[in-house]
């Protein structure tokens, strides 16, 4: 018999008062309902248990009655709390990705100072392996003195600076106390900053003593004036001096504001052009002037009519170069000042002389503020030191370059290259006046 054949049966036999066996008969449906009852519940539980003991994944046995609420229920706060879980699971994944483009390194210690995690950027502050360096212990793996001493003292307010393991960064690194007994190792590559920093300390300390040289000279001229009874020809012989001092400082101060203008204006258009012949008679006429005759000049223009820029900066560029010529080659000696379009259309000046020359080891270093390879020779020509970091930076802003080739005794060349788009040549020049004229 079924269970189902069976409770119709009970059913049946209990609620059929006229049979004779009422009695006999009720004691024994009763008997087999509750067996029916029981192995139904049997079953719910069973498959109740099935499912619970399962992955949940599938949906809950559809049982009826009050397993079956049970089951519901269960399904109910689990679904919540799988929901709960993913969304913790995604705002870490957000929270540990932003953590990972972070420009400064984050690395995770445990009570042990193991690491627990890191970033890209703590990787490579700290040259660490991600498929290595997980669980091991922070001070095996950065072992520079500073690091583990400032780690060891548990000083959670000021930070450390030392060079990264691979000595190519300088690294400013704070430990903060995290979770209860975790740490969070903050770093920032400051390389940039402290190059800066040291940067801007010996300008001022470069400036400083270029001025206090002239300073203290002028001021002991005026001691001696004041003090001293000087013949006629004493007295011109100090203001002669002293004139020259003042026009060092003069030159040095206009140098710097050149300087401080060019950093602070806006970048030169490549829509204003200057003409590039009426620049060469500039420089022609300033050379003359300062040169007298001291030196074979010649002037030359293959072609160039134009550039797009700015003209002061493109005109304090050149000078320096021509007037450095002038400046460091012996009497006699020849500068040769030229314009020129390169095959691949781009612009060149260039000056060439055949004075001194320089030592290869300087090149590099000649457009630094300062640098001087002969200081005495500079500052008796009336150098600053801030020549060739003008040109530098005038061309620069142009998007063009400069090229120094020298020889010891054979010579230099200064060479400024203008990208194409900002060198115009005679005959579009010609061609662009004439459409522009209507002609
Ligand atoms: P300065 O005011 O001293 O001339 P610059 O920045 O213009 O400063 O030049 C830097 C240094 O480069 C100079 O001190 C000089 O030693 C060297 N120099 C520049 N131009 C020439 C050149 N044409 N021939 C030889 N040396 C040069």
């Amino acid at each position: 018999m079924t269970l189902g054949a069976a409770l119709g049966a009970a059913a049946s036999t209990v609620f059929d008062a006229r049979s004779p066996m009422w009695v006999t008969g009720g004691l024994g449906t009763l008997a087999l309902l509750s067996t029916g009852v029981w192995l139904i519940d049997g079953h719910r539980i069973r498959s109740l248990q099935r499912w619970l003991s399962g992955t949940m994944q599938l949906e809950p046995p559809k049982i009826a009655g009050p397993l079956g609420e049970v089951a519901y229920r269960i399904e109910k706060a689990v679904k919540a709390r799988e929901r709960a879980a993913e969304a913790e699971r995604q705002s870490l994944e957000q929270f540990l990705a932003a953590i990972e483009v972070s420009p400064n390194g984050v690395l995770l210690l445990d009570d042990a100072d193991q690491v627990q995690w890191f970033n890209r950027t703590a990787a490579s502050h700290f040259g660490l392996d991600p498929s290595r360096d997980h669980r091991q212990r922070v001070t095996n793996l950065v072992r520079a003195p500073a690091f583990v001493a400032h780690l060891h003292a548990h000083d959670e307010k000021g930070d450390v600076v030392f060079l990264s393991p691979r000595g190519d960064a300088t690294l400013s690194v704070l430990v903060r106390p995290y979770g209860k007994s975790m740490r969070l190792v903050l770093s920032q590559d400051i390389t940039e900053r402290e190059r800066t920093d040291a940067m801007r300390r010996d300008f001022v300390a470069n400036v400083s003593h270029e001025i206090r040289s002239p300073l203290t000279v002028l001021a002991g001229f005026v001691e001696t004036l004041a003090e001293l009874p000087l013949t006629v020809a004493e007295k011109e012989r100090v203001l002669l001096l002293m004139r020259q001092q003042a026009h060092r400082m003069q030159a040095l101060v206009s140098d710097l504001l050149a300087l401080a203008q060019i950093e602070g204006a806006p970048r030169p258009p490549s829509d204003q052009w200057v003409d590039v012949a009426g620049l060469m008679q500039h420089l022609e006429s300033d050379a003359m002037a300062l040169d007298g005759s001291r030196h074979r000049l010649t002037f030359a223009n293959d072609g160039v009519a134009s550039i797009a820029g700015s003209d002061t900066e493109l005109l304090s560029a050149c000078w320096n170069l021509v007037s450095n010529a002038l400046r460091y080659s012996p009497d006699g000696g020849h500068v040769h000042v030229a314009w020129s379009i390169r095959a691949d259309g781009m612009s060149e000046f260039c000056v060439s002389d055949d004075g001194p020359g320089i030592a290869r080891e300087h090149i590099p270093r000649l457009t630094e503020r300062f640098y001087r390879v002969d200081g005495s020779r500079s500052r008796e020509t009336g150098g600053t030191g801030l020549g060739l970091a003008i040109v530098k930076h005038v061309v620069q802003r142009h998007e063009g370059e400069l090229l120094i080739s020298s020889e010891p005794g054979q010579g230099s060349q200064f060479r400024v290259q203008l990208p194409k788009y900002r060198s115009r040549v005679v005959d579009e020049a010609l061609a662009e006046d004439i459409a522009a004229a209507g002609g």
